[in-house]
């Protein structure tokens, strides 16, 4: 048996007619650039996550980039994030000449721990009550931008009630977990933004790179003139913006898959139990060589599983072993942002952040896309549990 990591063309093929015809009226309409079905998908976002506004932008890495511009990060000032993410969280600090500062994760959710923050506000900052600058380099410290990595909601209430106490800003990377929500609050409506990715392998994934970021009205306003180079009225330019659009032809395959996120969302999680159901009382997990993703945070669906993810001693092995039975996983991810090389100039050297390295050298993503047959999970666990013998 081969089960893929993914499998886009099975959910392709349940679409194809909708997604056609949807794309067809935009070459109808010859409307390529911010039309009618961009709008009608981002007024259909804003509902779903419940915000006054939802810009549809570029990619998800542009959601970050463009909340971040609105927020007025850059130079002199600071970011602060988790290491244990995609590359973008913090790339896009660094592109707008900000300061990433890492704090460490949750061992269990893996998501940014409330306890590390509070320290870091109290140790490594003035603690001054509105924009505290770092004690190191004097920048000000202007948002905090927790990853709900895998797409379980990072543990917002501490988050939100530390950024209201200093005065800063929460822009959440939702890029993972559109869906979700933390006790009733969607995903992306509790910080001042959420930003989104619709990366083909997302829990909604466009036809190429698109995303959007939710906020209120009056910051999504101001995220609206920067995505065409800051110009309003048109070619009048008060702030200097870039080209962030999202196309119409991505809204319009957007559009056709939107009502299906639902019941998607509702797969993935089923297919989260039947692994835990079937690996849960198994000897790995009970001896502690291998251990199952944990829903830490309160919600009604606080995890949307568009990773599911185990530790695995041994994990490097273990993945080599599941390739060669045909089962396709993934390291997300393999060296936590502090020790990547381009930002060895922030001074993090192996050790500042144990539990994100701890997590790099044991995680393993094993396949959870909607469209996965029970027969492929069982075949998938099976063949973990051989490995273990
Ligand atoms: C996918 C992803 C992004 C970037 O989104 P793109 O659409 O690929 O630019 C950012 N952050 C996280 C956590 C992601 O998973």
């Amino acid at each position: 048996m081969k089960v893929p990591l993914v499998d886009l063309k099975r959910q392709f093929a349940s679409i194809e007619r909708d997604v056609r015809a949807q794309v067809d009226e935009v070459f109808a309409s010859q409307r390529f650039i911010l039309g009618p079905k961009v709008k009608e998908l981002e007024t259909r976002l804003a509902q779903y996550v419940g915000v006054e506004s939802a810009v549809g932008v570029s990619s998800g890495t542009d959601a970050l980039l463009i909340s971040l511009m609105a927020l007025d990060a850059g130079p002199g000032t600071a970011v602060v994030t988790t290491p244990f993410t995609f590359f973008a969280t913090a790339g896009v600090v660094s592109r707008l000449g900000a300061r990433p500062v890492f704090v460490d994760i949750d061992p269990v959710s893996f998501n940014l721990s409330p306890a590390g923050l509070a320290e870091f506000f109290e140790n490594e900052t003035d603690g001054a009550p509105s924009g505290p600058r770092l004690k190191s380099t004097g920048e000000e410290v202007v948002a905090i931008l927790p990853v709900h990595i895998f797409g379980q909601v990072a543990d917002m209430e501490p988050l939100v009630d530390m950024a209201a106490r200093y005065r800063v800003a929460v822009v959440e990377d939702a890029a993972q977990a559109i869906g979700a929500d933390f006790k009733g609050r969607p995903a992306g409506s509790i910080g001042r933004a959420g930003c989104f990715s619709f990366f083909p392998t997302k829990n909604l994934g466009a036809a190429g790179d698109a995303g959007f970021v939710s906020s209120d009205g009056e910051l999504g306003e101001k995220i609206t003139r920067l995505r065409v180079h800051g110009g309003f009225p048109k070619y009048y330019h008060q702030i200097i913006g870039g080209n962030f659009r999202l196309d119409e032809l991505q809204a319009a395959v957007l559009l056709a898959k939107l009502p299906l996120l639902e019941a998607w969302t509702e797969k993935r999680r089923a297919n989260a139990r039947a692994y835990n159901g079937l690996l849960e009382s198994s000897g790995p997990v009970r001896e502690g060589l291998v251990s199952l993703p944990k829903v830490t945070a309160d919600g009604k669906r606080p995890h949307v599983f568009n990773q599911y993810v185990i530790r695995a001693q041994d994990r490097d092995s273990l993945k080599e072993h599941l390739a060669e039975r045909g089962v396709g996983t993934e390291i997300y991810y393999p060296v936590p942002l502090h020790l990547q090389e381009c930002f060895a100039p922030l001074g993090y050297g192996p050790g500042s952040m144990p539990e994100s390295e701890r997590a790099a050298g044991e995680v393993l993503a094993l396949p959870v896309f909607p469209e996965l047959e029970s027969k492929e999970i069982e075949y998938v666990a099976e063949c973990i549990l051989e490995f273990y013998g």
